[in-house]
């Protein structure tokens, strides 16, 4: 097996910055420390684990609900921004249309992916609230049960790693303690609970809030709501989209100074990566216009952010350094996804790896210990 070892980078380990080594063998993160034997690869800058996207529409004209050629394109758009390991992420829509989706990605875990990793799937609906929808199409709304989750994942159910679901509609109690005994990790969103049954749902087994204030009621001071559980229960975590337009910059620093557990996440759609005009999400007319994605009626339909530029605004919203912020991206996730093989630069691990150079810009990624991306 093909042996290397990166050299002269800062590299973050055990949550702390340090000049090390670190050894890469078969895919894997062989060792880290100092003065390591093999081919040397002279590096720079900081590096950190693979960065992990667990909501993610699209990017660069491909879209998760297009299927297998458009999950591939994805993967390989993602190398550039740093992205290891991603969850392509359904919006609302029909039974057949969301099969074909799940299925498509599940063809492409198969096949191998030539770009960053999926790591499974993420459906956003169809067991959404209607209030809140934000961008999603609620005619495709369906009750939680698992009966319509068999139908909607059909043959791929297995690689169904994270659902975003409304814990206050009839047959969420049961729908989340089934989805949870599977291995899926449920998430709170496009929802109207308030506190207490956002309590409740968390002991159902509820373990994730989706794009905290978006797509959900508003924190009142006597009505916390669905952001009021997110910033205060333990054992929620929270993903957060921080780009700028979908929080202020001071919502981002309130969640961070809650001591909630942030993951940071795109949520972004196909036209990230492209020029300003109209597109296409889940079957809606999105306008996109200095790269803020809404549809006619306004609503912000998705963004054009990348997780690479989430890392460095939450550095600057929430005044934080690179090692917190980077962690939201990467350990945060793979650890609240169960993803115990990555997520970390520490030894046994995949040799996910993101390399930023000194202004912060992704300078090489590696996948699986292969150099997919270099600047
Ligand atoms: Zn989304």
């Amino acid at each position: 097996m093909e042996r290397f070892v990166l050299r002269g980078a800062q590299v973050l380990y055990g949550g702390s910055f340090g000049e090390m080594d670190v050894a890469v063998e078969g895919g894997r993160i062989a060792q880290v420390g100092q003065r390591l034997n093999g081919d040397v690869l002279r590096v720079e800058g900081y590096l950190l684990p693979g960065l992990i996207d667990e909501h993610i529409h699209g990017i660069c004209g491909s879209d998760a609900m297009q299927g297998a050629q458009a999950v591939e394109a994805m993967s390989r758009s993602l190398v550039r921004h740093g992205v290891t390991s991603f969850l392509p992420t359904t919006m609302n829509a029909g039974v057949e249309e969301t099969r074909a989706a799940v299925e498509g990605a599940k063809e492409v875990m198969r096949a191998g992916s030539p770009g960053a990793f999926v790591a499974g799937v993420h459906m956003e609906g169809p067991f959404l609230g209607e209030k809140y929808r934000g961008a999603q199409d609620s005619r495709a709304n369906l009750p939680p049960s698992m009966e319509n989750f068999a139908r909607l994942a059909g043959g791929a159910a297995d690689v169904v790693r994270l659902i975003t679901v409304a814990p206050e509609l009839p047959g969420a109690q049961d729908f989340i303690r089934a989805a949870t005994r599977r291995g899926i990790v449920v998430s709170a969103g496009h929802t109207d609970a308030t506190y207490e049954e956002m309590e409740a749902a968390v002991g159902w087994g509820l373990a994730q809030v989706t794009h905290l204030f978006n797509g959900m009621n508003p924190l009142h001071h006597r009505a916390p709501g669905v952001p009021g559980a997110a910033l205060t229960l333990s054992g929620l975590a929270t993903q957060v989209i921080a780009d700028g337009v979908h929080l202020h910059p001071a919502t981002v620093r309130l969640a961070v100074r809650s001591g909630a557990n942030i993951l940071l996440i795109t949520d972004s759609m196909r036209a990230t990566g492209l020029e300003d005009g109209v597109y296409d999400l889940g079957g809606q007319t999105v306008y996109v216009s200095g790269g803020v994605a809404r549809l006619a009626a306004g609503n912000l339909a998705g963004s054009t952010l990348t997780l690479e530029r989430a890392v460095k605004n939450a550095m600057r919203f929430a005044e934080i350094p690179l090692e917190e912020a980077a962690a939201m991206a990467s350990s945060r996730v793979a650890a609240s996804l169960g993803l115990n093989d990555r997520g970390e630069i520490a030894p046994g691990l995949r040799a996910d790896l993101c390399l930023l150079g000194q202004d912060l810009e992704v300078a090489k990624t590696f996948v699986g210990g292969k150099l997919l991306f270099e600047r």
